[in-house]
């Protein structure tokens, strides 16, 4: 199975995603325990988001499109 081949499943899991702002004023997706960043260099229809726990090198990330998710790695490491 891909990385993305399970997609749609997931995205069923997770049709509860609720699109908010972080206490820095940023976007922020949060898909059931996990919260997402918007990738700052995200320019019109189209966004990437990253696992707010990249830093501890968690590759999980989702792509909107017209703030519906369209693609979704969500494996995390933590
Ligand atoms: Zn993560």
């Amino acid at each position: 199975m891909s990385r993305f081949g399970n997609a749609l499943l997931q995205l069923g899991l997770y049709r509860y995603m609720v699109f908010t702002v972080s206490r820095f004023g940023r976007p922020v997706i949060e898909l059931g325990p996990h919260r997402f960043n918007k990738w700052a260099y995200s320019r019109g229809a189209r966004a990437s988001w990253t696992c707010v726990k990249q830093y501890k090198q968690c590759r999980a990330r989702l792509v909107t499109l017209h703030n519906v998710i369209v693609k979704i790695l969500n494996e995390h490491n933590h």
